[in-house]
């Protein structure tokens, strides 16, 4: 059984030990320390990684009492070994756990929801929650939250046994056997956990709700805490003021900037297509009844295409629209009143390496074929 210095000083971040076994896996070894202050993964926290004697460990994991850190190197039973963990990580994840706590606490508190799963790694912070939960009540948590972190509360870790355990209201994902460790935050949190945590909830930084989104009936919330939510904060204000400039807003004015240049933009797509509209009725006028038609353009909207060939077919019994140019390809619109148009769509797609289909009268899909060989294809029909 490993001594757990994680348990007893969360904050160490270097110490000196004995290698009490080295076990060859499949891909790499599991070294055994007769103590770690590696906390291994559980509770919704990642293992540890760091160095022990310079040899990279790259996971931490807790098997039968046992600590097992995963290195590509073997270290001989033992050795006196000096150990240093990766503490900028391991407290970002002591930051987000104990932020977990106090957010999934105060909605416990407020609405009577409980957490039903947590997932935490280097980029995002998870929690799911049995009830529904608006942007208001939300913001209400964030708040109530923060008054958490204003406060500086001690967060107490402490083994109660089952006796004991029976007079305090704590939350619990699961029924644990034996001791049971339990994380307090005074007027906000009780829960049993695995965990570590930091020693205040001074030191967690902002509580920030990023996202919420309904999840199996319920609510998944997406947060950050102390550095990560700085971070965050840093880019999306980089954004905006970017955003500010390219719209010569206010900052606090360029949502309303982006809006309405999105309607206009909308309006001006509207005019544009009218406009459109107008020129192919004019191209078309300069097409005579005919019994073939066939015109290649360059329109990149593929309704527009469809409706150029629908002027066509008014004046012919078969017409042909292609857009694009020998490089890039054909899109197609094809006309034919007489014929069955979906042979002629397998016919023409495997002469001139085309797909698209439809149903009579009219098919619509690309080929990429040069001009020459299209126009080639096409004499039979004159
Ligand atoms: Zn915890």
């Amino acid at each position: 059984m490993t001594e757990k210095i994680y348990y007893s000083d969360g904050y160490v971040k270097e110490f000196s030990a004995v290698v009490v076994d080295c076990i060859e896996g499949k891909d790499c070894f599991y070294i055994e320390l007769d103590k770690t202050a590696f906390y291994p993964e559980g509770g919704g926290q990642p293992g540890d990684i760091g160095f022990i004697n310079n040899i990279e460990i790259f996971d931490t994991h807790e098997k039968n009492d046992r600590v097992l850190h995963y290195s590509k190197q073997k270290i001989e039973k033992g050795t006196k070994v000096k150990c240093s963990i990766n503490w900028e990580r391991r407290f970002d994840f002591m930051q987000q756990h104990t932020g977990e706590h106090i957010v999934s606490g105060v909605i416990h508190s407020i609405f009577g929801f409980n957490n039903v799963g947590f997932h935490m790694n280097n980029d995002s912070v998870v929690i799911d929650i049995d009830g529904p939960l608006s942007d208001s009540d939300l913001e209400k948590v964030e708040d109530v939250s923060n008054n958490a972190v204003f406060d500086n509360i001690i967060v107490k870790c402490e083994f109660f046994d089952k006796n004991t355990l029976e007079n305090i209201e704590y939350r619990s994902k699961k029924k644990i056997e034996g001791d049971i460790r339990i994380v307090s935050i005074e007027n906000y949190d009780i829960c049993a956990c695995c965990g570590v945590h930091t020693k205040t909830t001074g030191e967690i930084g902002i509580i920030k709700i990023i996202s919420s989104q309904n999840y199996k009936g319920g609510t998944r919330i997406t947060m950050l805490c102390g550095k990560r939510a700085l971070l965050d904060y840093r880019k999306k204000n980089r954004d905006i003021y970017k955003m500010s400039e390219m719209f010569s807003a206010k900052v606090e004015n360029v949502s309303l900037y982006a809006e309405n240049t999105l309607k206009n933009l909308e309006n001006e797509k509207s005019i544009n297509f009218g406009l459109y509209i107008d020129i192919l009725k004019n191209r078309a006028s300069n097409f005579d009844n005919n019994k073939f038609i066939i015109d290649f353009c360059d329109i990149e909207n593929s309704d527009l295409i469809r409706r150029y060939c629908t002027m066509l077919s008014e004046k012919c019994s078969m017409c042909c629209v292609f857009s694009g140019d020998d490089k890039k390809g054909y899109k197609y619109v094809v006309y034919g009143k007489d014929i069955d148009m979906k042979i002629f769509a397998k016919e023409m797609n495997t002469a001139l390496c085309g797909k698209g289909g439809g149903k009579n009268p009219m098919i619509q899909g690309s080929v990429s074929e040069k001009r020459e060989n299209i126009e080639n294809f096409f004499e039979k029909y004159k």
